[in-house]
């Protein structure tokens, strides 16, 4: 099975991506971790996807779509493959329909008022990747899953969350309606605690 998970920053996409993932034994690409991998590495690609990441804007079409396509290439995604935070624009997508097929586009929907909280207050494990809010962490900087230290991400400020979710509005939401017309789009309650929005997306996939 080939699916987008669609969605705004901090609406929990790469949460339930890692549990999907799990569950249909099928690879978790994201886009975003590929970028900071890059970044960490200090790749050409790296150094380029940088300076938009910082200022909150989008990594440059040609150069996201040319990474997926290579990484959708490898033998991994032979049985399917998991998109997190690609397609994020209409021209994204059409590229994609280009070299792939897709079965379903999971949209978890989370109202945008809640966004800003969520990703200020998200804390990301260095050694396990899981995500965390601050409200449960109990002032402990340790991830419960794995032990490793939390991190924010650079990204993760008041100033570049308010330009990614002008940004996502802007350019990602429109996607909703460009999957609704391919009839593959399932729109998700996301706003709830992480089991119950995974056993509705499960749900809705398991049809
Ligand atoms: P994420 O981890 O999905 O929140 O992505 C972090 C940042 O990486 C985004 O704010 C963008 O700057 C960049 N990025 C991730 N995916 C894409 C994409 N599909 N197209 C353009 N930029 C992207």
């Amino acid at each position: 099975m080939n699916i987008i998970l669609l969605g705004a920053p901090g609406a929990g996409k790469g949460t339930q991506a890692v549990r999907l993932a799990a569950r249909y034994k099928i690879p978790h690409i994201s886009t975003g971790d590929i970028f900071r991998y890059n970044i960490k590495n200090q790749t050409p690609v790296g150094m380029l996807a940088k300076s938009y990441i910082d200022k909150g804007q989008l990594v440059p079409d040609e150069v996201t779509v040319r990474i997926v396509r290579e990484r959708l290439e490898m033998d991994d995604c032979k049985n399917g493959y998991l998109l997190d935070g690609f397609p994020r624009t209409v021209e994204q997508a059409k590229a994609l329909d280009g070299f792939s097929a897709i079965d379903a586009v999971v949209n978890v929907d989370v109202p945008l008022g809640k966004l800003m909280k969520r990703i200020t207050g998200r804390r990301v494990c260095g050694k396990c990747g899981e995500s965390h809010h601050v409200d449960y962490l109990g002032g402990k900087n340790v991830c419960a899953k794995c032990g490793g230290e939390l991190i924010q991400r650079a990204d993760d400020n008041e100033e570049t969350v308010g330009k990614r979710l002008d940004v996502y509005v802007s350019q990602t939401a429109p996607l909703a309606a460009y999957y609704e017309k391919k009839g593959v789009l399932l729109t998700v309650d996301g706003d709830g605690e992480i089991e119950e929005v995974f056993e509705r997306i499960t749900e809705r996939l398991d049809k």
